[in-house]
């Protein structure tokens, strides 16, 4: 079954609650436009390489596509169009004004120079400058893309352009036009869907053990976010291997390890494995999964809990920080169990909704408060916590089909309002 056929089972088993058109889920069931290039890339040693790039738009009845842009060796149209689909519900539940979109190259980023990388994420640009744009798709960073990738692709915009147009992409540094809060954006949104959580139970974070797997952008902000509240931070990994002390691990101090150097000016070079702390326990990344915690929170890839490793799954809750990282099969072996599982399209919502934050301040020519931020991220977790919430009691269903059923009233609405509209205007 491929990535995208297993994540579109939620979608079917929220449909079969409400009462959408044929017209509707016929719709639903393609990407409405996709594109694939070829990046000529001039490397180092003079010679040319190639690299496969792609941008996938599954739906922008809301709004223009929005979604981040990865660069991965595992990058194929099937991995893009899906987080495309995964972007295009997270937005409507949200109740953001933007489409679902995705893009990746499949390029092994750690390989390069910081010059190549520079030259990848320009020839990016370059191939995409027409399917991209504030009111047409604008992108963001997701795995392996960073703060300093986005500059050099607004840089290339405008000089393509021969404009000033930052709202065409988020997670810029902020000097170029980006958010107060955007690099905290995805951990920040997790912790307060994770709050939430916690006042609807009644638990106390000195009570909670905790295991991630991935220490990046969101996992490791993540980490530090649920350590500084008090939470017992048990296990954490990286694509090497995970670290893990029952007592509870000094976060800070894996991050200031993990970011003691970098590998090519871009990524971080060290191991968590390889830490200088003797005292903790070093374990595989299926280790770690397999841990008795409280709450799992897979925040690295796609498929990590499958039917192969789900009954042996020991966590009480899992919050997915990742795209997907649970499969639907998994999902339904884990809620029998009475282990819930929180949906990404909710859980790892504050990046995007962040971003949309950007973008509006991008076209205003503003500049919010940290402050600002928060307040207004903490709102938009926090309804869309309770929607999803109220609308798991009322149809009886899972956390992850009750966010598709939120998400899905509110685009059938604005693909409703559209009309019978058969064909689309081009989409390039
Ligand atoms: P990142 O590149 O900053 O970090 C990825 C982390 O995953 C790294 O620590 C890496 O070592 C680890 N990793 C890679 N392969 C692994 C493997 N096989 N096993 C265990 N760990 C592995 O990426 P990120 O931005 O933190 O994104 C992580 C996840 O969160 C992705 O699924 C992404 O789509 C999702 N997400 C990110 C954002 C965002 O704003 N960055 C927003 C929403 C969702």
């Amino acid at each position: 079954m491929t990535l995208f056929e297993d994540a579109s089972k939620a979608l079917a088993t929220a449909i079969e609650r409400l009462n959408l058109s044929e017209d509707v889920i016929e719709r639903l069931r393609h990407p409405s436009a996709s594109v694939k290039m070829s990046l000529p890339v001039r490397m180092d040693s003079g010679h040319l390489k190639v690299f496969p790039a792609y941008r996938v738009r599954f739906n922008t009845a809301l709004g223009p596509g929005k979604g981040g842009l990865r660069f991965h060796p595992e990058v194929d149209v099937d991995h893009v169009q899906t987080l495309a689909f995964w972007m295009t519900f997270k937005c409507a539940l949200l109740r953001l004004p933007f489409g679902g979109a995705k893009g990746g190259v499949r390029v092994d980023p750690k390989a390069l120079s910081k010059m190549e990388l520079e030259r990848l994420s320009r020839a990016y640009i370059d191939a995409f400058a027409d399917f991209i744009g504030p009111n047409r798709d604008v992108p963001a960073p997701d795995v392996y893309t960073n703060e300093m990738i986005m500059g050099w692709m607004a840089d290339q915009y405008a000089t393509i352009m021969r404009c000033h147009d930052p709202a065409v992409i988020t997670g810029k540094p902020l000097a170029l036009g980006g958010s107060r809060h955007r690099d905290k954006a995805t951990a920040s949104g997790a912790y307060m869907i994770i709050d939430a959580f916690m006042t609807e139970h009644e638990r106390s974070p000195e009570q909670t053990t905790v295991a991630i797997q991935g220490f990046g952008n969101a996992g490791a902000e993540l980490a530090t976010r649920l350590y500084e509240a008090g939470y017992k931070v048990v296990a954490v990994s990286d694509s090497k291997g995970a670290v893990c002390d029952r007592a509870g691990l000094d976060v800070p101090a894996l991050r200031e390890y993990k970011s003691h150097d970098e590998s090519n000016g871009v990524y971080d070079a060290y191991a968590l494995r390889d830490c200088d702390d003797a005292s903790v326990e070093r374990i595989s990344n299926e280790e770690l999964l397999e841990l008795d915690v409280d709450f799992l929170i897979p925040a690295a890839l796609e498929n990590q809990i499958t039917e192969e490793n789900a009954d042996a799954i020991r966590a009480r809750v899992i919050f997915e920080v990742a795209n997907g990282p649970v499969t639907s099969k998994a999902a339904q072996m884990l809620e029998e169990r009475d282990i819930s599982v929180l949906p990404g399209i909710l859980v790892n919502a504050g990046g995007v909704t962040v971003s949309y934050f950007e973008w509006v301040q991008n076209r205003r020519g503003e500049s919010w408060s940290e402050d600002d931020v928060v307040e207004r991220l903490d709102q938009r977790m926090r309804d869309a916590f309770s929607r999803v919430r109220d609308a798991r009691k009322e149809h009886g269903v899972s956390w992850r089909v009750a966010a598709y059923v939120v998400a899905l009233e509110h685009l059938n609405e604005a693909l409703h309002a559209q009309g019978t509209r058969e064909y689309y205007q081009s989409e390039l």
